[in-house]
């Protein structure tokens, strides 16, 4: 999911919160919504079904007046896709309403479900999201104020949880102690009169011309109030910090920054290690659109074998995994990408992706690849093969899903129809990264999950 916000009196918020979500879209293209509040902290809420620019029109924003807004972009990963599951949630409290956008995932959702169970007839939906309002909700009627009932409720949480929270004492922001998803803020104006943005990516900071003040640091929680030149912020956990890899090699956009560089930056780098690692002869280097793009160019840098357009992709596809069914997936692909052959046609190709999830896709590419002329195809992806699930949001499906956990890499290959394929190694992944290569998870790619989970959550996914 996609979590943003915007406190500016004075400002639209709304407005500035559409475009943030619409740079955030890639997060979540399920459903969207955004909660503002008025002078009189009141909250006007807006979700639906759909994209940003699906949901919201001027006439809908215009509505949506106020000095506070928070937003969000659904991708589902608990619960059903529905609309009563679109966030934000808004609830009422003894000292005002409050609204909360998540993106993350719990894994003792059923465990504050039961702490929870005298309000469990009013749960709405069946997100996590909405477990931890209800927690923050009953924290504030037991007699706690807004900073305290938050902290309250995390101290509940395991899990990945990145929050936005709207209240009638200013906005709070904060990740989970591991910050295993990303969560950025800056802000807009002058400092003196500070008006403050919190998003999912520093992309959603640009789009609206925002400054990048930092991290919202794994344990954090920030306090920004309007007019504030500081906010203040604290500590309300202390963990290891495990940001999420797979954020750094396929689901932020390259353009947001991570660790004092552009993704893009990053993913280039991976390219060059992959091209070091597992080198190969061959005539073009292809990537397949967006993702495999950045680390195709790396490949190509490094091997001195040229880089070429061998795929076009139309630009109006979402990303085909997000869509919920495999029959919606299979049919999302064939109008999803085309291939060249006027490039590809007596070429042996590389072709670089940066992940094999399911194996769905690259088995069609590489037919594509080869009906298109290519008279090798050699396979190269930019992560190591993903044999366990994620747990903590991103869908990576159960684990008999995944084609690297049920094949060895001779039967990927074959199943594909490759001449060769290799994945980079995960020391090469994490290496590569302006950052301590311990803080991160990589359990998608070697099941070291870092959050220990309710049994009923693992043998959900888990073979
Ligand atoms: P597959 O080979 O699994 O059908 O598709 C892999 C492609 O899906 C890659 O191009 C990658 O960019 C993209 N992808 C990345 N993350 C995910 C994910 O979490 N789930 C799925 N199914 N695909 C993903
Ligand atoms: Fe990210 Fe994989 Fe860890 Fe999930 S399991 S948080 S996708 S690295
Ligand atoms: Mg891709």
């Amino acid at each position: 999911c996609g979590v943003y916000a915007v406190l500016a009196p004075g400002q639209p918020v709304a407005n500035l919160t559409y475009f943030g979500l619409y740079a955030l879209q890639h997060r979540g293209q399920e459903s969207a919504g955004i909660a503002v509040f008025d002078a009189e902290r009141k909250v006007r809420l807006h979700k639906d079904m759909g994209l940003v620019s699906q949901v919201f029109d001027q006439a809908v924003l215009e509505r949506l007046t106020g000095d506070l807004a928070i937003g969000h972009n659904r991708y589902s990963t608990t619960g059903s896709s529905k609309v009563c599951n679109a966030q934000p949630v808004v609830l009422n409290t003894r000292i005002g309403p409050f609204a909360l956008a998540h993106n993350g995932n719990l894994v003792n959702a059923a465990e504050l479900r039961h702490d929870l169970a005298s309000i469990a007839s009013e749960l709405t939906s069946t997100t996590d999201s909405e477990l931890i309002a209800f927690a923050i909700q009953q924290a504030v009627n037991r007699g706690l104020d807004w900073d305290g009932a938050i902290r309250a409720a995390a101290e509940c949480c395991r899990g990945a949880f990145s929050l936005v929270i709207g209240t009638t004492d200013g906005l709070f922001a904060l990740r989970d102690g591991h910050g295993i998803r990303p969560l950025v803020f800056g802000h807009i104006g002058e400092t003196q009169q500070a008006q403050w943005v919190v998003s999912s990516e520093s992309c959603g900071l640009d789009i609206i011309g925002a400054a990048f003040d930092g991290d919202v640091e794994p344990g954090e929680i920030i306090h920004f109030r309007p007019g504030q030149a500081e906010p203040s912020r604290s500590r309300w956990c202390e963990q290891p910090t495990k940001l999420c890899v797979f954020e750094m090699i396929y689901f932020a956009r390259p353009d947001s920054r991570f660790f004092g560089e552009s993704l893009y930056s990053y993913r280039v780098r991976i390219g060059e290690a992959l091209a070091r690692e597992t080198p190969v002869e061959a005539d073009i280097v292809i990537g397949v659109p967006d993702s495999g793009i950045p680390a195709a160019i790396g490949y190509s840098q490094l091997s001195g074998i040229p880089f070429a357009d061998g795929l076009i992709k139309n630009r109006y596809v979402g990303r085909t995994f997000i869509q919920p069914t495999q029959a919606m997936r299979e049919a999302g692909i064939r109008v999803k990408l085309n291939p060249l052959p006027d490039v590809l046609a007596g070429k042996r190709v590389v072709v670089i992706d940066d992940s094999i999830v399911r194996g769905t896709t690259s088995r069609k590419l590489v037919q594509a690849l080869r009906d298109a002329g290519a008279t090798e195809v050699h396979m190269r992806i930019s992560s190591p093969p993903v044999t366990h699930p994620c747990f903590y949001g991103i869908d990576t499906d159960t684990q008999d899903q995944l084609i690297a956990a049920r094949l060895t890499l001779e039967e990927i290959a074959a199943h594909l129809g490759v001449d060769s394929l290799a994945y980079l190694s995960k020391q090469g992944m994490v290496d590569a990264a302006h950052a301590n290569s311990a803080h991160f998870c990589t359990a998608c790619f070697d099941g070291a999950y870092p959050i220990e989970m309710d049994e009923q959550v693992s043998s959900s996914k888990l073979m």
